[in-house]
């Protein structure tokens, strides 16, 4: 630096060289801050290359087909529990993933039983999952997305209808729309015969509404089986979810004793009084600063009027941004169930019968996750589609297979909201566009 002043021969005034010298070095650490940001934020991937374009212009003619194809498939009911519904669901994708070149099997379901009231059966009867598989060379993909949706037969909210731009009905967003996405994406690889030789795997499982109770197992295995994870769960507003909130559930049921309200109020311990003392302990337990939120979403229970109730039950969600708040909010959940508030005396004719299960770990991004993340959003930035990212509270199966090591990148689904609601709704281009991205990125990753 001295020589470069000395060369012009004029001798600075000192206070003017320190200035100098300042500024150099400050725009000197602006330029490297720069530099790194820029390549952190904005990830930069080559242009498509003919195969890629193939994909992307064949996706352009396919809008009606993926339409369609959702419409069909959200007219077909398949809440969690309907599981003739699921099957049929399930049945029409493993004959297109026949049709691709994989082979189909299914991953039995089970029974898990739940605490309940007398003359109330919780248990959930979960029916089998898909495993489609094919062998190939290079990185393993494992694809992911759940048939069922939160809304039973009898639900009012069980068409599918549209306008040009948007569409609306049961699952467009969470996530029939994204299974609709993950297929075009297989399909356009396939149409240029780029689909043989990669090692793909897609399980669509049948329980994730319900947290995945059955199909965890099948998840953290095949996790450990692959090296990437693609989740299709939807992308709402435009965004990809970076990380999660870990989830968890409980049911508790308490017991008290029945007796006339009139004649022998004394005799009685209502659960009812008892479940409601417990439903403000847990609900206290929300602390918006911390991040955990606890919401007793159902109760039943009490059989009339005229006499105190015997027995009530309440279903309990746990959201936690860190695993060790799941594991207090536990003991937390356990001490509650385990006191009687709602009489001075606990003469033992109160008890409470409680199953809990942190059924979804925090997921927290790895540098590995960032990748992913990144190189979708730069993939997108090449396709003309500007991805968000963002933080989300509700959970994916990417949670489960993030946490036993699978690098993981959910919401690569429709563009939708009002998930859980009758207000969900999807963006139709969204469909030819994400498949799009996912086609591009499932061509690079395989290639690693
Ligand atoms: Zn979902």
């Amino acid at each position: 630096m001295n020589t470069q002043h000395k060369e012009t021969g004029e001798l600075p005034s000192p206070g003017t060289h320190t200035d100098h010298l300042l500024l150099t070095l400050g725009i000197f650490l602006i330029s490297i801050l720069l530099s790194t940001t820029m390549t952190a934020a904005e990830n930069v991937e080559p242009s498509l290359d003919a195969d890629e374009q193939d994909f992307v212009s064949w996706l352009d003619s396919q809008e009606d087909n993926m339409v369609a194809l959702l419409e069909r498939i959200t007219n077909i009911n398949s809440g969690s529990l309907n599981q003739a519904g699921v099957d049929e669901v399930a049945a029409i994708f493993s004959e297109e993933l026949r049709q691709l070149g994989f082979s189909i099997s299914s991953l039995p379901g089970e029974v898990i039983n739940m605490p309940s009231c007398p003359g109330s059966d919780y248990s959930i009867d979960v029916t089998e999952h898909v495993l489609a598989s094919k062998p190939g060379r290079g990185t393993r993909l494992l694809l992911m997305g759940h048939l069922d949706t939160v809304f039973p037969p009898e639900s009012p909210f069980q068409t599918f209808r549209r306008n040009p731009d948007m569409m609306y009905g049961p699952g467009v967003a969470d996530m029939k729309g994204g299974l609709v996405i993950m297929l075009y994406a297989l399909k356009a690889l396939n149409q240029f015969g780029d689909l043989q030789e990669k090692a793909i795997t897609m399980l669509l499982n049948s329980d994730e509404e319900m947290g995945s109770l059955s199909s965890r197992k099948y998840l953290e295995q095949q996790a450990q089986l692959h090296d990437y994870g693609l989740v299709f769960e939807s992308s709402s507003n435009d965004n990809l979810v970076r990380q999660r909130k870990g989830l968890g559930q409980a049911r508790f049921v308490v017991h008290g004793l029945a007796s006339h309200a009139g004649s022998a109020h004394q005799q009685g311990r209502s659960a009812i009084k008892e479940l409601a003392y417990k439903i403000v302990e847990l609900e206290s337990m929300t602390d918006y600063e911390s991040g955990i939120t606890v919401n007793v979403g159902v109760i039943s229970g009490g059989e009339a009027r005229n006499t105190v109730a015997p027995c009530a039950e309440a279903l309990v969600d746990l959201r936690y941004p860190e695993i060790q708040q799941g594991l207090d909010s536990v003991a937390r959940f356990e001490d509650i169930f385990d006191t009687v508030f709602s009489y001075a005396v606990d003469s033992g004719e109160i008890s409470t019968e409680s199953w809990i299960n942190l059924h979804r770990p925090p997921k927290i991004a790895t540098a590995e996750s960032d990748y992913l993340l990144e190189k979708a959003v730069a993939i997108g930035r090449l396709l003309g589609q500007q991805l968000g990212i963002t933080d989300s509270g509700g959970g994916t199966d990417g949670s489960l297979t993030q946490a036993v090591g699978l690098p993981t990148l959910d919401s690569l689904g429709s563009a939708g909201t009002g998930a859980h609601s009758n207000r969900e709704e999807a963006r139709i281009s969204s469909l030819v566009e994400r498949a799009k991205l996912s086609s591009v990125l499932i061509h690079r990753l395989a290639a690693e």
